[in-house]
C-alpha cells in the first residue's frame, strides 16, 4: 500500500494525469454553464432554419437569387426581453429557472449546551460541559477556553475549571430537535434528519416560491432562533458534502452559500479533515505524503487513491475532494411496523396492572398509526417472566384499524391466552404489523366505528396541544399512581418506545 501512496506525489505522473484530465473537466463544467452552452444550443436550430429558408427563397421564380437576402429579424417572445412583462408575471415565460444551491444544511451549535442554557437562565453566557463521563457538548464560552467534545471531564476541567457540568437531559433535547424540525418543515417538505441536530432540506424547485433564496434562508435562521432561542448554522450547495462544508466553517451562527460552480474554488484552500467521510487515519496517510489541502487532494489521480484507500473509499474520496456526492435528502419513510414494549421493574402478577399497562401501549400505537395514516392487519404481544420464559403470539385482526381500542380488544385476548403461569411478568409488549393506508371508506355506514374515529381524531388533537395526559381513558388513573408523567406520555421503565 506505502508504495501506491508513494507514487501519489511523484509530480510527473500526476500532472501528466492531469493533463488528460482536465479537459474533461472542462467539457463537463461547461455542462454546468447553462448560459454560454445553453445560448449556444438555441442559436445553432436557429442559423439551421435561417439556411433552409434562404435557399427556399433564393430558388423562388421570382429571380431574386442575385441580390442579398434580407434575413429578418426573428421576434423573441416578450417575456424573455421584458420580465416585467404580463406573461412573466403570470409565470409563463420561457426563460430557464436560474440555478441555486437547492441542498442546505442546518446545524444547531453546540446543541445539548445551547438546549440547557435555554431552559435554565443562569447557564447563559457561562462555560457548560454536558455529559457523563466525557464531554457530549460543550457551550461556546467553553469551547473558547480549550474545550472540546469527547474530552474527558478530568481533561476538559482542569481545562476550564470554571465549567458548568450538567449531566443531561436526553428528552429535552428530543423535544427541542422535533421543534426545529417542525418550523423546518414550513419552508420545503423535503426535510431529512440526519442526526438529532443535522438537518438537510431540499429546495429545488422552489425557485418561484422563493425570489430571494438567501433571503429566505436568513429568514429561516432567524426563526428557529426566535422560536427555540437556538441558534444554527447554515450552509448551501449543490451538494450534500459542499453544504455540510459550509456551515460548519463558520459557527456558531454561520451562513455560507456556495453558487453552482464555485464548489471547487471553495473546498480548494480547506484542510482534507474537513471533508465529511475522510477519518483521521486517512488524513495522517495523506499528511504524511505532504496532501492537507483539498486543493492538493485534487491533484491526486483517482486510480492512486483506489490504490492507497480501496476502491470505495478511494473513490468517494475523489468525488468528495470535487465537491461531487449523489446522495439525496431522504424525507423519513413510513415504518412497516409499530412496536411498544417496557420492562415493569421488579416484575408483577397483578393481572389490573399489566392490563392497564397493555391499555396504554396500545394507545400509544393506535396514535402512531393515525399519525402516519396507517391501519394494522397483525398484532402481536410479546410477555416476558422474571425467570426469564418469553411467550409471544400474533393475530389477524378481522379489518385493519388504528383504533386503539379495538387493537386493545385483540391484545387482551392474547393477553388470556399468553398469561397463564404464576410466574411475575418482568416485560410487556404490543407490537403491529401488515400496516397498510388507512382507508376510512371501509366504515362508511358503520357508525359505531365513524363514533370511535371521531373520538380518536380529537383525542389525537387535543394531546397534540396540551400532552399526552391532558385526556386518557378510566383505567389510566391506576397507571399514572404508579408511573411519573411528563407531556409526552407516562415515565416509563424503558423510554426507548421503538417505531
Ligand atoms: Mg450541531
Amino acid at each position: 500500500m506505502n508504495t501506491c501512496v508513494e507514487s501519489i506525489v511523484l509530480a510527473p505522473a500526476i500532472e501528466s494525469m492531469q493533463e488528460g484530465v482536465a479537459p474533461a473537466e472542462e467539457k463537463n463544467c461547461g455542462a454546468f454553464c447553462t448560459p454560454p452552452c445553453g445560448a449556444q444550443d438555441e442559436e445553432a436550430p436557429r442559423g439551421a432554419s435561417a439556411g433552409p429558408g434562404a435557399v427556399a427563397q433564393g430558388d423562388s421564380p421570382a429571380g431574386f437569387s442575385d441580390r442579398p437576402i434580407p434575413q429578418t429579424p426573428q421576434p423573441e417572445p416578450a417575456a424573455e426581453k421584458n420580465p416585467w412583462s404580463a406573461w412573466a408575471w403570470l409565470g409563463l415565460c420561457k426563460s430557464p429557472a436560474r440555478e441555486i444551491p437547492n441542498l442546505v444544511h442546518v446545524d444547531v451549535d453546540a446543541f445539548f449546551a445551547s438546549v440547557e442554557q435555554v431552559l435554565n437562565p443562569r447557564l447563559r453566557g457561562k462555560p457548560v460541559l454536558v455529559g457523563r463521563g466525557c464531554v457530549a457538548s460543550a457551550s461556546y464560552e467553553a469551547k473558547a477556553l480549550g474545550v472540546k467534545t469527547a474530552m474527558g471531564f478530568r481533561e476538559a476541567l482542569r481545562v476550564c475549571p470554571q465549567a458548568i457540568v450538567v449531566p443531561g437531559q436526553y428528552e429535552h433535547y428530543a423535544d427541542f430537535a422535533e421543534r426545529v424540525r417542525r418550523i423546518l418543515e414550513t419552508y420545503t417538505p423535503a426535510v431529512e434528519t440526519a442526526a438529532l441536530d443535522d438537518f438537510y432540506l431540499d429546495f429545488a424547485g422552489t425557485e418561484r416560491l422563493y425570489p430571494d433564496y438567501r433571503g429566505t434562508l436568513v429568514r429561516l435562521q432567524m426563526e428557529i432562533f426566535k422560536t427555540t432561542g437556538l441558534s444554527v448554522s447554515i450552509g448551501a450547495a449543490r451538494t450534500k458534502v459542499v453544504a455540510s462544508i459550509a456551515s460548519r466553517l463558520e459557527r456558531p451562527r454561520g451562513f455560507r452559500m456556495v453558487a453552482p460552480g464555485d464548489e471547487e474554488t471553495f473546498l480548494t484552500p480547506l484542510p482534507v479533515e474537513k471533508l465529511h467521510g475522510i477519518g483521521h487515519m486517512h488524513t495522517s496517510t495523506l499528511a504524511e505524503r505532504g496532501i492537507t489541502t483539498i486543493g492538493q487532494l485534487r491533484r491526486v489521480p483517482k486510480a492512486a487513491l483506489h490504490a492507497a484507500f480501496g476502491e470505495a473509499i478511494g473513490q468517494q474520496i475523489w468525488e468528495r475532494a470535487r465537491g461531487l456526492d449523489g446522495r439525496e435528502v431522504l424525507p423519513p419513510s413510513t415504518p412497516k411496523s409499530v412496536s411498544r414494549e417496557t420492562t415493569i421493574e421488579g416484575g408483577t402478577i397483578d393481572t389490573e396492572f399489566l392490563s392497564g399497562l397493555i391499555e396504554y401501549l396500545s394507545e400509544r400505537i393506535g396514535s402512531t398509526l393515525r399519525e402516519y395514516g396507517k391501519q394494522a392487519r397483525t398484532l402481536g404481544l410479546r410477555l416476558r417472566y422474571v425467570d426469564h420464559f418469553s411467550a409471544h403470539q400474533t393475530v389477524r385482526l378481522s379489518k385493519p384499524t388504528n383504533d386503539e381500542r379495538e387493537l386493545l380488544f385483540a391484545a387482551k385476548e392474547l393477553f388470556t391466552k399468553l398469561f397463564t403461569r404464576r410466574v411475575a411478568v418482568r416485560l410487556a409488549g404490543v407490537s403491529v404489523t401488515n400496516l397498510e393506508t388507512d382507508r376510512r371508506q371501509n366504515e362508511l355506514f358503520d357508525t359505531s366505528a365513524n363514533r370511535r374515529w371521531h373520538l380518536n381524531r380529537e383525542m389525537d388533537r387535543v394531546r397534540g396541544r396540551f400532552g399526552w395526559n391532558a385526556v386518557f381513558y378510566g383505567k389510566g388513573l391506576a397507571l399514572r399512581e404508579h408511573y411519573a408523567t411528563k407531556p409526552t406520555g407516562l415515565v416509563l421503565s424503558t423510554p426507548c418506545l421503538s417505531r
